[in-house]
């Protein structure tokens, strides 16, 4: 089969390796699209620690079941899935409690699709008995495309995130960082019953695409200030919610001070690790009584319900794909994606 395999930083080799043979309890899915994550590129430009040898990288990924192993039930041949990329223990604190993006195992080996296993950029990828096991495999129905379901992964943080802030009907949005994932919580956060949402973007490419996804008003704090532009939109309040899509600490820092008292701001977006140390003065969060939390990847039921809010229309997934490419295109996609005026670009293999 075809695959892109890395083998280091800007080294991303398309290569015909043998297709997976498949074991006892395994499923093999031919991969039909492979949507390109912010990771990817990170890791095409830096590598990643957990990747250590020449792996394939992708890690969100949609398909149709091609062949099973001896003793598979509940999944046939022509099943059309969702690969969940986060290999969870099942034993641990965390699993035990549901949040298998928190499991221990995965965490300490960053074992997942893309990253521990081969990922979805070739044209097949296993999924082992014990994957297969934990509910990796997401069934979806044939009114969404593929490229729509393998958009279903990010999503699925996004929603992650929206349900950890507590989005809810009548909160007022604050939305930081118009990419892709950003424009996904502009959506998600008009499911959940958000009466307003706002977006601040200072690349105006990004901030034209921010309107398609339904924000009431989009914000470039390169040609106005954002904090008067915010408490303007809000009776002089701010935001219930600041949403922080951005890789960014300074937007962090900006966000504690912009929210509304009582409010949640949510630090979505990892921060680059040489500019890690966010400033918070400990009075504003005292007296405004904030919550501030994080969000880190999503488990099998965000995955599903962003499918199922997909499937039935509630949110559009097709507005943010902009581009499909052959598996052949996708090194010279990496090195070019983020000049591009591109929401997800999606491989089909
Ligand atoms: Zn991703
Ligand atoms: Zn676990």
């Amino acid at each position: 089969m075809q695959a892109a395999v890395f083998y280091g930083p800007l080294n991303l080799r398309i290569e015909e390796r043998p297709t997976p043979r498949v074991g006892k309890g395994d499923v093999l899915v031919k991969v039909e699209a492979c949507a390109i994550c912010g990771t990817d590129i990170r890791i095409f430009h830096f590598g990643h620690r957990a990747i250590t040898g020449p792996q394939i990288l992708g890690h969100e990924i949609a398909g149709v079941i091609a062949e099973k192993g001896e003793g598979v039930e509940g999944y046939e041949v022509g099943d059309r899935v969702v690969v969940d990329p986060i290999v969870s223990c099942g034993q641990c604190f965390f699993c035990q409690r549901g949040l298998t993006n928190l499991c221990l195992v995965f965490k300490e080996k960053t074992e997942a699709f893309g990253y521990y296993y081969p990922g979805g950029f070739a044209e097949y990828v296993l999924v082992p008995e014990k994957a297969v096991r934990r509910g990796n495999l997401i069934k979806f129905p044939e009114n969404l495309s593929f490229e729509e379901a393998a958009i279903s992964e990010p999503m699925a943080c996004a929603l992650n995130g929206e349900l950890l802030s507590r989005v809810g009907l009548g909160d007022r949005v604050l939305v930081i960082g118009a990419g892709p994932v950003g424009c996904m919580h502009i959506a998600l956060a008009r499911v959940l019953g958000a009466t307003k949402v706002l977006v601040a973007e200072i690349q105006k490419a990004r901030l034209e695409e921010a309107k398609r996804f339904g924000a009431d008003r989009i914000i470039n704090p390169t040609e106005e200030n954002l904090k008067e532009a915010v408490l303007a939109e809000t009776q002089g309040i701010g935001p219930d919610v600041v949403i922080v899509a951005a890789s960014s600490r300074k937007a962090q820092e900006e966000a504690i001070e912009l929210a509304a008292p009582r409010g949640r701001v949510n630090f979505f977006g990892g921060l680059p690790k040489d500019d890690r140390l966010v400033t918070v003065d400990g009075n504003t969060v005292h007296y405004k009584e904030l919550f501030i939390h994080g969000t880190s990847g999503a488990t099998a039921s965000h995955i599903r319900t962003c499918l199922e809010l997909m499937s039935t229309g509630r949110i559009d997934g097709r507005a943010y794909i902009s581009k499909v490419i052959p598996l052949e295109e996708l090194p010279k996609m990496l090195e070019e994606i983020q000049k591009g005026p591109y929401l997800k670009v999606v491989v089909k293999p």
